[in-house]
């Protein structure tokens, strides 16, 4: 991995996992960042590489499917976003997530496509070639003890997905006293957002757009999100909770 980013995936997990050690899942950490996407890892209004290729995620998500949900799909959303920001007086070089913490404020266009950009950086990186393991360590008890088990989480998370009418995200989140939430959103929604019905610093997320997998599995949404878990990136996740 070129390591301009591994640079920007482990910068971003430690911030992330800052303001989840905060509890604060709004602006207050934020705005005390330095605003360099490149130092602070916060998401910037562009794409950044696939931290892998399109076919790693074989055979679980064939590579056709990454190319065009990569390459099209999330390219369009941050290329509208850019455009949206520049109507709407956006400063660009400070990070999407205050923009994302104050959304209500801004357009739908802004709304869509800023969660879109967001959404989709956050959740290349909440997978990997072969999965990573859950480790023993703080999020693993933490999701046990929440949930009850591992595969009572994995159930209860994939019914957020499953159940999700027409296109949207499931989510495992902290909420701000850094209690574990499972969730889902509408369209490019998301727990960073103050409009969202969910709020709080999210973890791990599922797209479950059609785009996300119709070419290999049509209508059988339920079996994308069995395979799904085969290639999740559980060591983010951790990192994501407990602070790298
Ligand atoms: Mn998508």
């Amino acid at each position: 991995m070129p390591s301009s980013r591994r640079q920007f995936i482990n910068s971003s997990v430690k911030t992330t996992a800052a303001i989840v050690a905060a509890g604060i899942p709004g602006t207050s950490i934020l705005a005390k960042s330095r605003y360099k996407n490149e130092v602070s890892g916060f998401t910037g209004y562009e794409q950044t590489p696939l931290p892998y290729d399109y076919a790693d995620l074989e055979p679980f998500i064939d590579a056709q499917t990454m190319d065009i949900h990569y390459s099209r799909h999330a390219a369009a959303y941050a290329s509208n976003l850019r455009d949206a920001a520049k109507a709407e007086g956006v400063d660009q070089s400070k990070p999407l997530e205050l923009v994302l913490a104050k959304v209500s404020n801004y357009s739908i266009k802004l709304r869509n496509n800023g969660g879109g950009h967001y959404n989709h950086e956050f959740f290349w990186r909440c997978m990997i070639k072969g999965g990573a393991a859950l480790e023993e360590g703080v999020l693993k008890t933490k999701l046990i003890n929440q949930f009850g088990s591992i595969e009572s989480f994995q159930l209860q998370f994939s019914d957020a997905a499953k159940n999700r009418f027409g296109s949207g995200w499931a989510w495992l989140y902290a909420d701000k006293d850094k209690q574990l939430r499972i969730g889902s959103t509408p369209n490019q929604d998301n727990p960073l957002m103050d409009i969202s019905d969910i709020k709080g610093t999210p973890l791990l997320g599922l797209d479950v757009w059609e785009h996300a997998y119709y070419l290999k599995y049509q209508n059988k949404r339920a079996d994308y999100i069995a395979g799904w878990w085969k290639i999740v990136n559980w060591k983010t996740v951790e990192e994501r909770y407990v602070g790298g």
